[in-house]
């Protein structure tokens, strides 16, 4: 078992397996071009995979494909394939813009994963395109409407942003309670990289929203996933994930993998540390110190909630996988 260094059980492992993207989304993506990681610096499927089964052995129970955006990376399915013959009881799932999901699913599926959670932002045509920089969703649904199809389960993730998709979030709980997806509403998280001006919702603003049309309950909270679930009086539960929470990292089970190589303990601070050296010499005790150490060193808390001041993160959203 991983326990961190305060006493948190850490059994996820989330892996980025490209930084790149086909969307440009206004939370994650700076307005300005920038060059990406050169390829040849990314790890090989073969050297994360070696590292993700040192995860393993060491006590993750769940592995997350992430990016940028996943399924850029040619090849996705063997590496999906790797990970389920390595310990098929995994809770294998992919988090993706779904611009390129409806001609992967079934490989995916057949490959071994289980669950996908989809970034849906609007059900608008336009603001999608506002948001993402690009025409993108009549080939989100079309991926999300795959997925299902082919027996993955889909989960919904939608950023509300000031201005932008704030008076659709009655719509795309709608979508997806008709749907039978859960959706999580996720609270913007202030980054460096984001466009300026960027500005979304804390959780009650958020709950403020949707109580105009729907009257929730709190549910308890189980086990440590990010979401605070919401029922409402017809039985839907959906999710709202609280980083400006105060409580919000005391049940923290995660770590970071980016496709470098880089193995980072917190999702807002930089510390981290390289597995790279490690893994590409085989010294599979190496990589499980720099776990270990990793581990030893994670923040107890995101900065998040601090008083309106203090500094934005400069972690990239698109580099850690979110
Ligand atoms: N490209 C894929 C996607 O968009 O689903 C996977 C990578 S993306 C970085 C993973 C998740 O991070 C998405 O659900 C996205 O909405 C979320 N995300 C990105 N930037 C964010 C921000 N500034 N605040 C909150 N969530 C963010
Ligand atoms: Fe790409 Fe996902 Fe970031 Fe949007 S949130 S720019 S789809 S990595």
């Amino acid at each position: 078992m991983l326990l961190d260094g305060y006493g948190r059980k850490v059994d996820y492992l989330r892996v980025s397996v490209t930084e790149r993207c086909n969307f440009r989304c206004q939370y994650c993506m700076p307005e300005k071009p920038f060059s990406w990681v050169p390829k040849e610096n990314l790890l090989s499927y073969e050297d994360l995979f070696k590292f993700i089964k040192v995860s393993i052995d060491e006590g993750i129970t769940k592995v997350r494909i992430t990016g940028g955006e996943p399924l850029l990376r040619e090849g996705l399915e063997h590496f999906v394939k790797m990970i389920y013959d390595y310990k098929n009881d995994i809770d294998l799932a992919l988090t993706t813009n779904a611009y390129l999901l409806e001609q992967c699913a079934q490989k995916l599926k057949d490959a071994g994963l289980k669950r996908i959670n989809v970034s849906l932002d609007s059900l608008k045509p336009d603001v999608a395109a506002k948001i993402a920089q690009k025409d993108v969703l009549a080939k989100i649904l079309a991926g999300i409407a795959k997925a299902d199809e082919v027996g993955l389960k889909v989960k919904i993730n939608c950023v509300p942003m000031q201005g932008v998709n704030d008076d659709e979030l009655v719509d795309i709980l709608e979508f997806c309670k008709e749907k039978g997806y859960p959706v999580r509403f996720i609270e913007f998280m202030e980054n460096q990289h984001a466009h300026s001006g960027a500005k979304g919702y804390n959780s009650d603003e958020i709950q403020a929203i949707i109580r105009k049309k729907y009257n929730f309950t709190k549910l308890e909270r189980t086990g440590s996933s990010p979401s605070q679930d919401y029922k409402t009086e017809e039985g839907y539960v959906f999710g709202v994930i609280e980083p400006h929470k105060d409580d919000f990292c005391a049940t923290c089970n995660r770590i970071r993998l980016t496709a470098s190589g880089v193995l980072i303990p917190c999702l807002y601070f930089e510390d981290a540390q390289s597995i790279k050296d490690a893994i590409q010499a085989n010294d599979i005790d190496k990589a499980a110190a720099i776990l270990k150490d990793v581990l030893a060193n994670k923040p107890e808390k995101n900065k998040w909630n601090d008083e309106e001041g203090s500094e934005t993160s400069a972690r990239a959203f698109y580099e850690t996988g979110g």
